[in-house]
């Protein structure tokens, strides 16, 4: 079996490939290493083999690993699941980015509670790019414009960018269709909002597209820490 460590690296090696494919700079795309339902231990190993984005999908248990690895200063953590108004002040204290907001009424909240010695939180507003009813995400560009306009007005707030999952099943053409949408919505954006810099697509699964299409990060699970058990998804 391999380690951590040498799933990182081939990770990164193969984002680096596909980017030169495609005639990006190597250092383009950056990887976030998804742990959720996986230990400290594990977390602690890929710092070791250099990695430092760290996505969690789950408030209490990123709350507890964020704790558990204070020492490690340097980590960036990424809240990418979705978010209840009830718990967002714990991801407004304990987080460093947002990738998952898709309303006012969180954006707000956010806001509202990110701690006066913490930089503004970095976010990105998540697209339901697959008309997934089972996904959270805005549908379409008028609303994404609107909600945009409203986050940058908030001080503790810093928008970078876009995020989606796309629906599950698609084949290889429909998947590459969806993150060209996303990536045409993303230069849209950066048109009017130029510190928008981020476009969050791409998982183990179809990282090779996401990153065809101009993504900017990918976010890896089970490719940096292997399949999670069948009682988390
Ligand atoms: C779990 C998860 C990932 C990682 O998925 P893998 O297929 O294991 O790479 C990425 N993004 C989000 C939002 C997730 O929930």
């Amino acid at each position: 079996m391999k380690t951590i460590a040498e799933r990182l690296k081939s990770a990164s090696d193969s984002i680096r490939q596909l980017c030169q494919t495609v005639n990006l700079p190597p250092d383009q795309v950056a990887l976030l290493a998804v742990s959720k339902t996986k230990p400290i231990e594990d977390i602690r190993c890929a710092y070791e083999a250099g990695q430092r984005l760290f996505g969690e999908n789950y408030v209490q248990e990123g709350v507890e690993k964020i704790q558990a690895l204070d020492d490690l200063t340097d980590i960036q953590w990424h809240f990418i699941g979705p978010l209840q108004s009830n718990k967002t002040r714990a991801v407004a204290t304990h987080f460093d980015w947002m990738q998952s907001l898709d309303r006012i009424k969180i954006a707000k909240r956010l806001n509202d509670q990110r701690p006066e010695d913490k930089p503004p939180l970095q976010v990105l507003i998540q697209i339901n790019i697959s008309h997934d009813q089972r996904k959270s995400g805005l549908e379409n560009d008028t609303e994404l414009f609107a909600l945009a306009e409203q986050i940058a007005a908030l001080p503790n707030l810093n928008l970078r960018g876009l995020m989606a999952i796309p629906a599950a099943g698609l084949d290889d053409a429909q998947q590459l269709a969806v993150f060209i949408r996303m990536r045409r919505l993303f230069d849209g954006l950066r048109a009017r909002f130029p510190q928008a810099d981020t476009l969050s697509m791409g998982m183990s699964g179809d990282m090779h597209n996401a990153i065809k299409a101009g993504s900017t990060m990918v976010r890896l699970g089970t490719a940096i820490f292997g399949a999670r058990s069948n009682a988390a998804q």
